[in-house]
């Protein structure tokens, strides 16, 4: 009878896959408005320019991390930096798991911040000490 639904009991409760499936298409959602929306000197922009008005959705993975690279090249603190993360977190599996104590960050608190990338704990921590 007792299930381990109490967020105090911190027990582990890994990501199913259609979970982690959906955090992952969110934050690519989130990486592609941030994209949209970032304006970087770009000295291809001419090249690019020129092929946007038919290939609106032709985003390939080259373009896409040439263009990560431009915005965090311009802002290091960007947002996207932490999208991007997740995202190698959700490659290499080690996604939802604390970087500090290795600890699984809860489900609840995945599924609000998907780029999170401390437990409450350390993040609670780290805030504090800033
Ligand atoms: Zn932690």
């Amino acid at each position: 009878m007792t299930q381990a639904s109490d967020p105090r009991h911190d027990a582990p409760s890994p990501l199913s896959s259609d979970e982690l499936a959906s955090l992952r298409r969110e934050l690519e959602k989130e990486r592609d408005e941030l994209l949209e929306h970032a304006h970087v000197v770009d000295d291809d922009e001419n090249a690019s320019s020129a092929t946007h008005g038919q290939g609106e959705t032709e985003h390939t993975a080259n373009e896409i991390e040439r263009r990560v690279n431009a915005v965090l090249e311009a802002n290091a603190d960007h947002a996207l930096h932490e999208i991007v993360a997740a995202l190698a977190r959700t490659d290499d599996g080690t996604y939802g798991y604390c970087e500090t104590c290795a600890q699984p960050i809860m489900r609840e608190r995945l599924l609000a911040i998907p780029a999170a990338r401390f437990c409450v704990n350390c993040q609670q921590n780290g805030a504090a000490r800033r």
